[in-house]
């Protein structure tokens, strides 16, 4: 029974055992007092041995090292239980960061990056675990980087024979492994041409995306990238067989990149863009580059240059959520049931309305660039042929196909499409460039698709109302805590309620789900969904807060890993919120 005779146990101290809140909850154990040095944590680590699990509790606080701090922050109350949580910081004049390596916030982000993954390979094997991210660069809490001090968090199953302590294993994890880690990441172990290189490459990934706007485009593919995964599961990159990408020259574009120099690739256009092809010819492919290209990607990945408009949003069909108070009239209108589609909520969307839903609230959230793939849209909503308006008239049918929206969306709203469709030649009349995919290789078919087209009536695209989010509905509390956690890549638990977030194509990492719950939690409880604000302002204001200190403004104590989200995510997880309520909504 390790808690309840927990108090025998102690050694040192008179700190009189507090009751720890919850069912079951554990008595604290005192935290060991006088000298926290290693040498101590060892003895203690040894004296531990085959006492009851419960006794672990005791290692929590600060303990010195020669070269850094540890922190015991949370320990788990038995082997089962999630990982205990540790922190590391290392000093500035022990990590020996020359300022290259950080001063800058896009090289801060990617110093750290690299470290956690250097960390990761250097924990191989430990129990020590380093939560160290996919392909993509991003800012997460494991590793952070304040004034050349590096600071880490790791997690840790604290070993034990059954309930017992296993005293030697934890003092070789935390006295040899971990001191170990930290002297490979002082930069005078590192390989600093291979760091300084990592950096450059997502400096140079950012600067890239950075001039975008002013090139009018909203995506650029660079020659000689490979999109290609390795295979469903896998984000690495495709090995041999992969085509590399190959500009077509009337749509190339050549920018300068700060490190790399010059760089030559396709340049996507504002406008409508249509990605035209036969199945297997590499659509979704290059769909999916330009989905992932609002984030950096690792140096070796194959779309380091490949990079899309940091708004951009994958707009699909996702039949079966809810939507609250949406304005989706622009697409719908009418329907059979009488419901007013300019305030539209149901708790099971069809194919369309979920689409139409999407794009609106992307559009709130802030994004001018939208994604999509034929491949998981509602055919409905994106065509309507001829010999279907001749049999179905347009007074029957609730909806505005698409293709008549998309040029006013650009027209009157600044808003860029790109659009993967090669069932249908309706969106030859609107579309601004086509481009083909024959064998993964693009080529420019403009003229041509120009030649086929027909005129075409637009429809008209009136900017969908803004909403007044309730905070009150938007609670993280579960029996009075905190509750945030997350089932794979499908969903994500707040407080009560469960958000399937299996959809949100964007959300490529599991500690992005956990910084979206974080970032719900801070909207809610720090009164920005309040004070009147719509939801579009209330993510300014989280934006705005969250500043420089970037993703551990969002943790607050939370114990676990976890990365900054885009407010298009957050917006999403908000919108599939079941409990959510909307104040205001026009
Ligand atoms: P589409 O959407 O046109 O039907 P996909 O993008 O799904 O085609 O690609 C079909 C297959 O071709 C996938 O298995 C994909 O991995 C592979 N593929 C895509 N691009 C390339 C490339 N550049 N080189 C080699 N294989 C590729
Ligand atoms: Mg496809």
């Amino acid at each position: 029974m390790p808690g309840r005779y927990g108090g025998r146990e102690r050694r040192q101290g008179s700190g009189r055992p507090e009751r720890r809140g919850g069912p079951g909850g554990h008595r604290e154990q005192p935290e060991i007092r006088g000298r926290r040095d290693d040498a101590r944590l060892a003895e203690e680590l040894r004296r531990m041995d085959g006492s009851s699990y419960g006794r672990y509790k005791s290692l929590t606080g600060d303990w010195s090292f020669p070269d850094f701090t540890l922190t015991v922050e949370r320990v788990q109350s038995d082997p089962f239980a999630p990982p205990s949580r540790v922190a590391v910081r290392i000093p500035a004049e022990v990590a020996e960061l020359p300022d290259s390596a950080w001063h800058a916030p896009v090289r801060r982000r990617a110093t750290a990056d690299y470290l956690v993954r250097r960390a990761y390979r250097e924990l191989k094997g430990a129990r020590l675990r380093i939560d160290s991210g996919g392909q993509e660069v991003l800012d997460r809490a494991a590793c952070q980087i304040r004034d050349g001090e590096v600071l880490l968090r790791l997690g840790i199953e604290m070993p034990g024979h059954g309930r017992r302590i296993d005293g030697r294993t934890a003092e070789r994890e935390l006295c040899e492994r971990l001191p170990d880690m930290v002297d490979a990441l002082r930069w005078p172990s590192l390989d600093d041409a291979e760091a300084t290189a990592f950096a450059d490459t997502v400096e140079d990934t950012c600067a890239l995306r950075g001039k975008l706007a002013e090139l009018g485009l909203v995506a650029f593919v660079a020659d000689g990238s490979v999109l290609p995964r390795r295979s469903g599961v896998s984000d690495l990159p495709m090995q041999g067989s992969a085509v590399p990408f190959r500009s077509p020259e009337t749509l190339r574009a050549t920018v300068e990149l700060p490190h790399a120099g010059e760089v030559s690739g396709l340049g996507i256009p504002e406008g409508i863009t249509l990605i035209v092809g036969g199945g297997f010819h590499g659509k979704s492919t290059l769909l999916h580059a330009l989905e992932r290209g609002v984030y950096d990607h690792v140096p070796g990945d194959g779309r380091e240059f490949v990079v899309s408009r940091a708004d951009a949003v994958k707009i699909r069909a996702e039949e079966g959520r809810q939507v609250e108070r949406t304005d989706i009239s622009a697409f719908v209108r009418n329907l059979p049931t009488g419901a007013d589609t300019s305030d539209f909520s149901t708790e099971n969307a069809s194919g369309s309305t979920s689409q139409a839903a999407n794009i609106a609230e992307a559009l709130e959230a802030g994004s001018r660039t939208l994604l999509i793939d034929e491949d998981t849209t509602a055919t409905n909503l994106m065509i309507r042929d001829a010999r279907m308006q001749r049999l179905v008239h347009g007074d029957r049918e609730p909806l505005t196909p698409f293709v008549d929206l998309v040029r006013p969306l650009r027209r009157d709203h600044g808003v860029s499409t790109v659009l993967v469709m090669g069932g249908s030649g309706d969106y030859f009349d609107v579309a601004d460039q086509v481009i083909m995919l024959d064998g993964y290789r693009p080529y420019d078919v403009t003229e041509r698709a120009r030649e086929l087209a027909s005129e075409r009536t637009d429809a008209d695209f009136a900017a969908p109302a803004d909403r007044v989010i309730d905070a009150r509905s938007v609670d993280a509390t579960a029996r009075g805590r905190s509750r945030i956690k997350r089932r794979d890549m499908d969903v994500l638990t707040f407080g009560e309620n469960e958000i399937d977030v299996r959809n949100l194509a964007q959300l490529v990492d599991p500690g992005q789900i956990i910084g979206v719950g974080l970032a719900m939690r801070l909207l809610a409880e720090d009164g920005l969904l309040g004070g009147g604000r719509t939801l579009t302002q209330a993510l300014d204001a989280l934006e705005e807060r969250l500043g420089d200190d970037g993703v551990t403004a969002l943790g607050r104590g939370y114990a676990g890993d976890y990365v900054l989200p885009r407010r298009q995510e957050i917006a999403a997880a908000l919108n599939r919120l079941r409990t959510l309520r909307v104040l205001r909504s026009g």
